[in-house]
């Protein structure tokens, strides 16, 4: 029988133990709202950020990619509205003191945490501020950007300079951001620095609800690419007042989180909010020439933007099973091949026979030509091997034992059936690359 739920402290637990994820400056009691990656959650994350840049970016011609910088000149946020407006609201608890998000609290007045009575609620910007150069004065602020998003709006004239795209064409970035959250939690699903991967997609203004519509189905077949269930996503139409200003549509893709339906990823239509308010503070023409018809406008935009560590998180979820193997219960992540951080281990069936673990050595040098992670385990027995390589996701494990000494063949032992074959090597190679 297998488990379907999972709670986050299982998958905390795990990222910990095997190496994904570490809470940030752990040794000094953590610092709230960061987290370190460790050797196998750089790698995961590396690999969901290159499917996606791959897909997104190289392989489509109307695309162009960026690395912007982080610190950005004041003015690109007092345009975009973040200086005056990018805030949330704070409330703090008269009895303890502890702060929270008004907006997500049940009852606005009493203190979820001690019971005490609640002040008044104040708006807080997110924004970290901080000083460049020597000169501590107030013309010296620059900010931590608080999305990707502001470094391809002020470059949009840069790229339409180099390459002259044709409407329609996206600019993309993946980088840091960081946002002074009032109540980071719930592990990497609320960071005060976080990693986004971006796109404005640049349109005509007539077509953006053909746009909106592409890029809808763009981020869902995305999602079921990266292992996340189709049932476990749904739209939410964003209306009313929690519409941002600019946007004339929004969709939040929100995702089944143990501790709730939360938002994953959105996709907004921003209009030329952001375009016709970088042109109007910098004074820089940011029109766009269409040289079929001689005229000129301000392209509008279609935003779909994707939190890292959010997809990551739902990654982890989707992927983490329990269920009996061998008589065994065990844990496993179902990890798609395309984003396992090892994609094979290769193992001699016996680690003090030569023979075995030089011909080990030779068929993991082999496979590393298909794709270098592939990992090397002797220790303990073969089930235990088995065990360690489910439990992070490792899609193949391949015994090296006498039969391979005789005939070249190895055992091929599946992640998510336990079943196991007898194949060669240049079969195992061929079985590997049809799913990276
Ligand atoms: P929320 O309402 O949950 O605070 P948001 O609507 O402010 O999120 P956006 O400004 O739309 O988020 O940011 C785009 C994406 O960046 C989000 O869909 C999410 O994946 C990610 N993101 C935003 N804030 C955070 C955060 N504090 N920690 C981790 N990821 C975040």
């Amino acid at each position: 029988m297998e488990k379907k739920t999972v709670s986050l402290d299982t998958i905390v637990s795990l990222a910990k133990r095997r190496g994904f994820i570490y809470p940030g400056s752990e040794i000094y009691g953590g610092l709230a709202g960061t987290f370190d990656y460790g050797p196998l959650g750089v790698t995961l994350k590396k690999n969901i950020e290159n499917l996606w840049w791959r897909q997104f970016v190289e392989s489509r011609d109307d695309m162009y990619g960026i690395d912007a910088a982080i610190l950005m000149n004041p003015k690109a946020w007092e345009a975009s509205g973040h200086v005056s407006g990018f805030s949330d609201p704070l409330i703090e608890c008269e009895k303890c003191k502890r702060r929270f998000r008004a907006d997500h609290l049940d009852n606005p007045s009493t203190c979820p945490e001690c019971g005490g009575k609640l002040g008044e609620a104040r708006q807080f910007n997110m924004m970290f501020a901080t000083k460049a150069g020597a000169a501590e004065d107030e013309s010296a602020t620059v900010y931590l950007r608080p999305e990707t998003a502001g470094g391809i709006f002020v470059n949009f004239k840069n790229v339409v300079d180099s390459f002259h795209p044709k409407l329609p064409f996206g600019i993309a970035q993946i980088g840091k951001a960081f946002r002074n959250e009032i109540a980071p939690r719930e592990f990497v699903f609320r960071v005060r620095e976080l990693e986004q991967m971006e796109i404005e997609y640049f349109v005509r203004p007539g077509e953006w609800e053909a746009s909106f519509e592409e890029w809808h189905g763009l981020m869902h077949a995305f999602a079921a690419e990266l292992g996340i269930k189709k049932e476990d996503i749904h739209d939410l139409e964003v209306e009313g007042d929690d519409l941002a200003h600019y946007s004339k549509r929004t969709i939040d893709f929100e995702f089944d989180y143990p501790f709730g339906r939360k938002e994953l990823w959105g996709l907004a239509y921003r209009t030329d909010f952001d375009l016709s308010a970088h042109q109007e503070h910098s004074g820089q023409k940011l029109e766009y020439l269409d040289d079929s018809t001689g005229e000129k406008f301000i392209p509008h935009v279609i935003e779909p933007s994707l939190g890292v560590g959010r997809t990551l998180l739902a990654v982890l979820l989707s992927a983490y099973h329990e269920d009996e193997l061998g008589g065994e219960t065990r844990a496993v992540l179902k990890l798609p091949a395309k984003i396992a951080p090892v994609k094979a281990m290769v193992s001699p069936l016996l680690k003090n026979k030569p023979e075995l673990v030089g011909k080990a050595r030779e068929v993991r040098a082999l496979l590393q030509k298909v794709h270098p992670a592939i990992a090397w385990d002797d220790n303990g027995n073969i089930g235990k091997r088995y065990r360690r390589q489910d439990e992070i996701g490792t899609p193949f494990c391949i015994t090296i034992d006498f039969d391979t000494l005789e005939n070249g063949t190895v055992t091929l032992r599946d992640r998510d059936s336990g079943e196991q074959e007898r194949l060669t090597v240049e079969e195992v190679a061929a079985r590997i690359q049809a799913v990276i």
